[in-house]
């Protein structure tokens, strides 16, 4: 077998520097192995890159592509709304089609308001939460990620003594740079434990709970039987909103995301990602009582690029798709597969690792031989391991995340999934004895 090389890449993000700091446009596109990765083009399952490599994709752009890339009916729609114009500053016919399609789809939704990415939807929901409520109080948790704004960038990926205790966790800054004060009204609680939120909870002074109803950003790891309810149950009681981030596993793990699959129905709930297959849309959806106060009241929500009209077209392209029967039961099969055949993999390469989540989203906990409950489990993984066995099945053809995450399309048949497995065995033999 031929290993990809990625020279090109490597060289042109080099000289890109003189222009961009590092060559890219995210933090977490910078310091990958072998190199940032520079393509040309997209179709299906696969990625091209400029140096002449077709790698099947199960990175998605860390999720969006659940159509795969460049699906005829997203994009159809997409062109044909470009003839008609771009962004209209006011209304469309589009984005009611969209909302009613999320409303009809997403159990906690009688009412959405569309955001252009899911960090602003995020924060869209706390300042509604402590507008209802008259509290400041926002509780999150440890490993979950929330958009990369001063106000809940605590405690996404912690290391470290400053962690605190699992019983009482410390928040941690996630960058340099942002405001401490940011953090005055948020407490961060470790995710699975449900003790903690109900006593929490009972001073009655917390606004809202955020979290991701299965934790995607950290591993990624189911709530244990009963957890969601027991937070359901505590937020009622003591009037606080609660909220699932469900950037990642909304129109994912089902057509009704995780709160359908999972049944617990959130008061709000944050859309992003897998929306629009790729265009910039999220949206926070939710109880129509709470939802309504962003009417004509004095909450403010703004952007310029709101429900703008391509990106509607092509979110009311992509719901539409994703409502059609027997599309995720494909996809459940596959993935799963895919699931057993790199568990197996693993097992006769004598190598602990642990793989776990949904079939369309799930992750390889390197080194782990229980699955992970939460974010201090995570810990545990074999990171730089898990970094060279990713860069090894890269040269192989297959573009996996580095930090354990693989997502999956309607695109990814039998044959990639047995092309896949293939690759892994390879770069799993590569893996042991260099190791
Ligand atoms: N919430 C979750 C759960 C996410 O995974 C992400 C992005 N990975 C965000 C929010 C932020 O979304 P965006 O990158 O669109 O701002």
């Amino acid at each position: 077998m031929s290993l990809a090389v990625f020279d090109r890449s490597k060289d042109r993000v080099a000289a890109a520097k003189q222009y961009m700091p590092g060559g890219v446009s995210s933090h977490f596109r910078y310091g990958v192995s072998p190199t940032p990765l520079v393509f040309e083009r997209a179709e299906g399952v696969y990625l091209h890159d400029i140096d002449g490599n077709r790698l099947i994709d199960y990175y998605l752009a860390l999720g969006p592509m659940i159509l795969g890339h460049m699906p005829a009916d997203v994009i159809g729609a997409a062109k044909a709304q470009l003839d008609r114009g771009i962004l209209y500053g006011g209304q469309s016919e589009l984005e009611f089609a969209a909302a009613k399609l999320v409303c009809e789809m997403v159990p906690c939704a009688e009412r959405v308001r569309f955001c252009a990415s899911g960090t602003e939807a995020d924060q869209l929901a706390l300042r509604l939460s402590r507008a209802a409520t008259g509290r400041d109080v926002i509780v999150k948790f440890e490993g979950h990620y929330h958009g990369w704004m001063d106000s809940v960038l605590w405690s996404a990926a912690p290391t470290g003594n400053a962690m605190g205790p699992e019983s009482g966790p410390v928040p941690v800054a996630g960058s340099a740079g942002q405001d401490a004060l940011a953090g005055r009204n948020i407490e961060v609680l470790s995710w699975n434990r449900p003790q903690q939120v109900i006593d929490r909870l009972a001073r009655g002074d917390v606004a809202a709970v955020l979290m991701e109803a299965a934790m995607c950003n950290s591993g990624a790891i189911m709530p244990q039987p009963g957890y969601l309810e027991a937070a359901r149950e505590a937020c009622t009681r003591n009037g606080t909103i609660l909220i699932f981030d469900e950037v990642i596993t909304g129109f994912r793990v089902g057509p009704g995301g995780a709160q359908k699959r999972l049944g617990v129905t959130p008061d709000l709930a944050v859309f992003a990602k897998a929306i629009a297959n790729g265009f910039a849309v999220a949206a926070l959806a939710g109880r129509s009582d709470l939802m309504d106060q962003l009417a004509g009241g004095n909450i403010v929500h703004g952007g310029t690029y709101n429900a703008q009209a391509v990106n509607m077209a092509a979110t009311v392209a992509t719901l539409k798709r994703l409502s059609t029967p027997g599309v995720y039961d494909k996809m459940e099969i596959r993935g799963r597969r895919l699931m057993e055949g790199l568990a197996e993999t693993f097992k006769d390469a004598g190598v602990p690792a642990t793989v776990t989540g949904f079939p369309q989203i799930f992750h390889v906990g390197l080194g782990l031989t229980e699955p992970p409950v939460n974010y201090r489990d995570c810990l545990r993984v074999d990171r730089p391991g898990y970094i060279r066995l990713a860069t090894l099945l890269l040269q192989r053809g297959v573009r996996a995340l580095e930090r354990g995450a693989w997502f999956l399309s309607t695109e990814h048949d039998d044959a990639i999934v047995d092309t896949t497995i293939a690759a892994m065995r390879d770069a799993l033999a590569e893996w042991v004895k260099t190791r």
